[in-house]
């Protein structure tokens, strides 16, 4: 079986154990004759999956028991109108930190339902850093604080959480949920998109405290309301049952892999040597300021589009699949989410090394 390193940014890699297992399961779900796809959500087989996926989130992340765990469609995308629909509701302001083509689509989204202030913004610089963010430049009276941990585009992650006090902090964690240990309680809403670091594309997963939830106004379509869905257990229309299945998967194997704990070990190991490799390399350097570096999503280039354009082309025949950059960054970009082993960064490293060699020689 011919199975390559992809290196997509999202949709993204699952675990191997993971598919092999929903393909071993695939056409007949524990002897009922069906598959998971074809299970009604109302079953008790499929209401065993989504008590257990909750479970196993809750387990990995240690939620406190006043969050609430949404299993909703829509992708991150929806949270960027849901977040303000249902949280913009007590003063009608919020701030923002600007790290990045996705924060600028939750600002975007969010001006259309109140007074959006961005506080903090490293856009000057093509978004390589974070900004600093401290209490000081918080509006005590903001409805929340909404920053993107891990900006999958620019390759840029928050090194500590900051401080907003009693501030509400929401968070699009689309790209490094899972990825390493945190503290739930610093947030107020979590969210992310399932096709990055959790499961198939079709599902978002929400963390939200439980006062957060409630607020939005009477005109608030149902479906974008979270109370809809906190009070019908993520089933008040049909939800993503098999993204929420391979789910439930994905966490197994990260409970039998020791857990977040773990993975953050193994996530820091991939990319410092990714990271390391690229410190010596001659041909291709990380537009990243050190302290903003992602562990999740590492960007180069080499400052020569044929060499970016060899690079990706030669990568992809040797297995090293998906590693062209976004647009607004260009060169490369390797994603090394959960699933990525470590096996698959010792690959792309010797090859960066063996393709900077003829690069070089080429040179002379
Ligand atoms: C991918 C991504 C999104 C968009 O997710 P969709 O599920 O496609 O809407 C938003 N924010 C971040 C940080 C992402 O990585």
């Amino acid at each position: 079986m011919k199975r390559v390193f992809n290196f997509s940014a999202g949709p993204s890699m699952l675990p191997l154990p993971v598919l092999k297992k929903a393909q071993e399961e695939l056409v007949n779900y524990r002897n009922s004759g069906m598959s998971v796809m074809e299970l009604s959500h109302r079953s008790g087989l499929f209401t065993d999956i989504i008590t257990e996926a909750e479970r196993l989130l809750r387990e990995l992340m240690e939620i406190p028991n006043n969050y609430n765990v949404l299993f909703l469609q829509g992708g991150a995308s929806q949270q960027f109108a849901m977040v303000p629909l249902n949280l913009l509701t007590k003063n009608g302001k919020a701030d923002y930190v600007n790290t990045g083509s996705w924060s600028k689509k939750a600002i975007q989204e969010a001006q259309k339902y109140g007074d959006i202030r961005v506080i903090a913004s490293s856009e000057e610089a093509n978004f390589t850093y974070i900004p600093e963010v401290d209490r000081s430049m918080i509006d005590p009276e903001a409805d929340y604080v909404h920053i993107t941990t891990n900006n999958t585009i620019e390759g840029t992650a928050y090194a500590t959480i900051p401080d907003t006090g009693d501030v509400p902090l929401v968070a699009d964690m689309s790209s490094n949920i899972l990825s390493s240990e945190i503290d739930v309680s610093k947030f107020g809403l979590i969210y992310a998109g399932a096709q990055k670091n959790i499961a198939p594309a079709g599902l978002t997963v929400i963390i939200i405290r439980e006062d957060l939830i409630g607020h939005a106004a009477a005109t608030c379509p149902a479906m974008l309301h979270y109370k809809t869905h906190r009070d019908s257990g993520s089933l008040y229309n049909t939800p993503p049952t098999y993204g929420i299945y391979m789910a439930k998967l994905v966490f197994e194997w990260l409970k039998e892999r020791g857990g977040l704990k773990e993975m953050e070990k193994r996530n820091q190991e991939k990319a410092a040597l990714l990271y390391d490799a690229l410190e010596e390399s001659s041909v291709f350097q990380s537009p990243v300021r050190k302290d903003s570096r992602s562990w999740m999503n590492i960007p180069f280039v080499s400052h020569s589009a044929d060499v970016d354009a060899a690079f990706i082309k030669e990568a992809q025949a040797k297995g090293l699949e998906t590693l062209k950059g976004h647009r607004s960054v260009g060169g490369m970009r390797a994603s090394i989410y959960n699933a990525m082993p470590l096996e698959g960064v010792q690959t792309l490293v010797t090859f960066i090394k063996d393709f900077e060699k003829t690069v070089i020689e080429k040179r002379r």
